[in-house]
């Protein structure tokens, strides 16, 4: 019998909104900066770290003043469904 082969894992993240502008309705990563007006919002894992909040609840994620790339409206995201 051969033995079983190993791989490694790739962990993949992202973090969608959507623009609230009516008109524009584009799809965010908040984890791309190209997405976000050039701005890392990730900065110090600010992002990351809060998907493993203390409390367990995804209800005080927040992510302020996230700039469409597309339309730039600027806008804060609270809550972080998964
Ligand atoms: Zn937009």
């Amino acid at each position: 019998m051969s033995e079983l082969q190993t791989v490694a894992a790739t962990l993949s993240i992202e973090m969608y909104v959507d623009c609230p502008n009516e008109e524009c309705t584009n799809y965010i990563n908040l984890l791309d900066s190209s997405d976000t007006d050039g701005y890392d919002h990730n900065d110090d894992s600010h992002l990351l770290r809060q998907m493993f909040p203390k409390n367990r609840d995804h209800a005080d994620f927040k992510c302020d003043d996230v700039t469409c790339s597309v339309c730039k409206t600027t806008f804060n995201v609270r809550e972080l469904e998964w």
